[in-house]
């Protein structure tokens, strides 16, 4: 008989669901955002040349100062307001560490990223959420309601927001980082797809406005997990207080570096990701589905006439894996298409275009 462990989980932490997407193996898998397109192959060739070169037997820079100074440069800000880790999502989560968790509260305007209130709720912080409109914009009123009612420690921001693909106006990121008494986070995850950046309102010291990025997306490495945050130099300070000690390792870091030389060949790939957005967006738009603008490599749509969840399953039984996020609050009956390469976006559009005119 298995035997359950002396010591029970922390009610909270055991009282969350797992954050995951399904994996179903099917051979067109456009669901979690990744780029269709490998990374370059001289990039390949030089990271193999790389780990012949690493020190294995010592410990690697616990402070990771050049990759910080690589990502620095690109960004034109100081190493001090760079934070690296294994993917955005541990630099969030080391923030949320360092600046939620008990006795204070974390905001986020629904529908957004699940992650932020996970991770905040494993902080230990308490989660308010605001909403979003019907059109999944965020009204100032919303803003002002949440700010004013809770005075949260830390407020989240996605732009280009997932699942929404909606990017966030300037005037909603200003008016937040002047009447926020907290850090207000601005997940960037998805910023190359668009046109817009807090970037220049991060660094500041003193500021309240931290930007977090990573290279899963546009740099074609979901596999390498790096994800980085620019912030105010006391801030960063204190993250690496927090962080484990050594916590990116010497290839990853060696690896970061040398992705950031390829700069033409990853806004050639984000180029050929929007270009097949327009593609997606315009089949849709002969459907009978309703759409929303998006600034990211996905799009989130909602059929009029089929219930979503219906429509994913028939996506699947073509081969087609979307994101099924019919059942989220916000979001009702809609799926989200992650942009592929050209082939698998084509057997998107027919596959879809069948779903929606099979009969029961
Ligand atoms: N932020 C957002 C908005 C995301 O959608 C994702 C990936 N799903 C992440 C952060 C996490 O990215 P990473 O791979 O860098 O942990």
């Amino acid at each position: 008989m298995a035997r359950s462990s002396p010591v029970p989980p922390r009610s909270d932490v055991s009282a969350l669901s797992k954050y995951h997407s399904a994996q179903v193996d099917v051979p067109v898998r456009l669901n979690t955002n990744e780029s269709p397109f490998p990374p370059p192959d001289e990039w390949r060739q030089e990271v193999a040349r790389l780990v012949t070169s690493i020190d294995w037997n010592r410990y690697p820079d616990r402070e990771a100062i050049a990759l910080r100074s690589a990502i620095a440069a690109r960004h034109g800000v100081d190493a001090s307001s760079v934070f690296v880790a294994n993917g955005s999502n541990e630099v969030l989560q080391t923030l949320l560490l360092s600046y939620a968790g008990a006795g204070r509260s974390v905001a986020v305007f629904e529908p957004t990223y699940q992650l932020h209130a996970h991770l905040a709720r494993i902080s230990g912080a308490n989660v308010v959420a605001g909403r979003r409109s019907v059109d999944h914009t965020l009204s100032a009123d919303e803003i002002q309601r949440v700010v004013t009612q809770y005075s949260p420690h830390v407020t989240f921001l996605c732009s280009p927001n997932n699942p929404t693909g909606r990017v966030e106006s300037w005037d909603n990121i200003t008016l937040l980082s002047d009447i926020a008494p907290g850090l207000v986070v601005i997940d960037e995850a998805y910023a190359e797809f668009s046109e817009r950046s807090a970037v220049e309102l991060a660094s500041s010291p003193g500021g309240n406005v931290v930007v977090s990025r990573t290279f899963s997306k546009t740099w074609s490495l979901a596999g390498l997990r790096l994800g980085y945050l620019i912030a105010p130099p006391d801030v960063v300070d204190m993250l690496h207080t927090v962080v484990l000690p050594y916590h990116l390792d010497a290839f990853k870091q060696a690896a970061g570096i040398a992705a950031l030389k390829y700069v033409d060949e990853m806004n050639d790939r984000v180029m050929r990701i929007v270009a097949e957005r327009g593609r997606i967006m315009s089949a849709l738009e002969g459907l009978e589905i309703e759409s929303w603008p998006s600034g990211a490599n996905f799009v989130l749509f909602r059929p009029t006439r089929v219930d979503g969840h219906t429509v994913w399953q028939r996506l699947v039984d073509r081969g087609v894996l979307v994101r099924d996020c019919s059942s989220w609050s916000g979001v009702e009956h809609c799926l989200r298409v992650t942009i592929g390469d050209e082939a698998e976006n084509t057997m998107f559009i027919k596959a879809l275009k069948q779903a929606l005119e099979q009969s029961e």
